[in-house]
């Protein structure tokens, strides 16, 4: 038999994608969407979730109309999504019934506000591993419940479904016959209890979120369900699914304790493995689950940080600086430095480490000399800055520093950015050959469901390196930056 493929839907925040690998996790063929964002009120970030679906289902279509032979042979579908963004639909009509709540909103900052006060957190955090924070799905859900007519009376019936995307997009291909997650969507909604493995009644009536709305949660290589065979012609199994932050950790191949990866897309988001046991950070980093593969569980320590590319997209359509990313590595290398501007790009609040939902974003140091060029380093400087906020905190929990991160999204296309990371956090950053690792995760947890794959060494063995950045930059210089940008945040955003 010739060699099977593999089907990746990749839903992520700015984009819909639907990707075909190769066995050995070759890209064979992309088609992708653009999603837009709407913006109804200040710190407010909602998505149309039928264009989800339809975007969604329209790259599937368009990848088995374009590459018909090779479409031929998916073995399985995997599934990664956004994470946390909430949808609520009608059981009967499959119809949701609000727009998608972006993981990015910050509606409900008052809610979790209220919730701290009243001694909450530590509640939330032992059993979630996450802290209060419009971030998660939660209140996000509650919100829902609480201001679309008639929802929680029907709620309450067992008549609505909450999904994350991962469960929405299942729903929707399976006409309705799944209702199901996999266990790292479910540990981001604050509901599940990632130490005993189950949703958790005590955070379900802080909530006050009935159990009637909620999905089944399973392995992350599992049946998640067969596709219904309107949607492309047959029937697919759905075989693999994780959350974006860890299908990349699965991507990057990063199966060892101590392994580390970083995204920069929209944010930026850093992963360690930690192993088997579960625990809690003292840094205000989170505790989530890597994986689960026949019930056995792999925890990862988290640093998120909401704005990382996203700053980049606002230079351009915001301040129109330039017209494509890429024009800003250019521009930042025009000037020898930065000439004391300093950039933090808090536009929706502050993630890790400082967890401040209120903050917005700055840019100081300005003086009359200050050009666009300045500003636009300062951006990407930034980046550098946010991951050694992460990796400080991840070492003194951990104890540990890492040598080597491996590292991947839009931005590490720049390598400006990819050089003064390693710079500013003295480790070598790691590229590896598919760009693509979110997607490529996916791929690896279908293909193990469809026994493409052994097993997780089978997986490790086909990561292979392109492009590799050393640190260069002296100690003291590197630690006079980033000190600059520590006192910045602690006078400007802290206090
Ligand atoms: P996501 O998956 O979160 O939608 P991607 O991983 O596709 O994001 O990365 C896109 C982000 O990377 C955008 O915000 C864009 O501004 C930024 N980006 C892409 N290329 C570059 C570049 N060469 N220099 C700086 N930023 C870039």
């Amino acid at each position: 038999m010739s060699a099977p493929t593999i089907l990746a839907i990749d839903q992520g925040t700015t984009s819909s994608r639907a990707i075909l690998f190769s066995a050995k996790g070759k890209v064979l063929n992309v088609s992708q969407k653009e999603l837009t964002l709407f913006y109804p009120h200040k710190g407010w970030v909602e998505q149309d979730a039928n264009d989800i679906w339809s975007d969604t289902l329209n790259c599937c279509r368009a990848i088995i109309k374009d590459t018909p032979d090779q479409a031929a042979k998916i073995a399985a579908i995997g599934i990664t999504n956004q994470r946390e963004t909430t949808v609520i639909w009608d059981r009967d009509t499959g119809k949701p019934i609000y727009n998608a709540i972006v993981w990015q909103d910050r509606r409900t900052a008052d809610i979790c506000k209220t919730l701290k006060e009243g001694g909450h957190e530590n509640t939330v955090s032992s059993k979630t591993g996450l802290l209060l924070d419009p971030y998660f799905s939660a209140t996000k859900i509650g919100w829902i419940l609480d201001n679309v007519d008639g929802a929680r009376a029907k709620a309450d019936a067992g008549k609505l479904a909450f999904g994350t995307i991962d469960s929405f997009l299942i729903w929707k291909l399976t006409n309705g016959k799944r209702h199901v997650t996999d266990i790292t969507n479910a540990s981001r909604t604050m509901l599940y209890n990632i130490v005993s493995q189950k949703w958790d009644d005590e955070l379900l009536a802080l909530f006050n979120i009935p159990r009637a709305l909620l999905p089944e949660v399973k392995d992350n290589v599992s049946d998640f369900g067969q596709t219904e065979a309107e949607h492309f012609g047959k029937s697919y199994t759905v075989g693999g699914v994780a959350g974006d932050q860890q299908a990349a950790l699965i991507g990057q191949a990063c199966f060892k304790e101590k392994m580390i990866k970083s995204t920069y897309g929209t944010g930026c988001f850093a992963l360690m493995n930690i192993g088997d046991t579960f625990k809690r950070s003292q840094n205000k980093l989170l505790t989530t689950p890597a994986y689960r593969f026949d019930g056995k569980i792999t925890y990862a320590i988290e640093g998120s940080i909401f704005v990382a590319g996203a700053a980049i997209q606002w230079l351009r359509d915001g301040l129109g600086l330039f017209t494509d990313a890429a024009e800003s590595e250019a521009l930042a290398t025009s000037v020898p430095d930065n000439n004391g501007v300093y950039f933090v790009p808090a536009f929706t609040g502050l993630g890790a480490p400082y967890w401040k939902p209120d903050a917005r974003a700055l840019i100081s140091g300005l003086s009359r000399e200050s050009t666009k060029a300045h500003i636009t380093r300062a951006a990407l400087e930034a980046q550098a800055f946010q991951t050694r906020d992460l990796l400080e905190a991840m070492k003194a929990d951990t104890g540990f520093a890492p040598d080597i991160i491996r590292a991947d999204g839009g931005l590490v296309s720049n390598q400006f950015v990819c050089q003064f990371i390693a710079d500013i956090v003295d480790a070598q950053l790691d590229i590896p050959t598919v760009q693509e690792t979110t997607a490529l995760g996916a791929a690896y947890l279908a293909g193990l469901h469809a026994e493409i794959y052994k097993d997780l060494d089978d997986i490790a063995n086909h990561w292979q390196i392109a492009k590799q950045y050393k640190p260069t930059m002296a100690r003291e210089e590197a630690d006079t930056h980033y000190n600059e940008w520590r006192a910045l945040i602690k006078k400007s955003l802290l206090d």
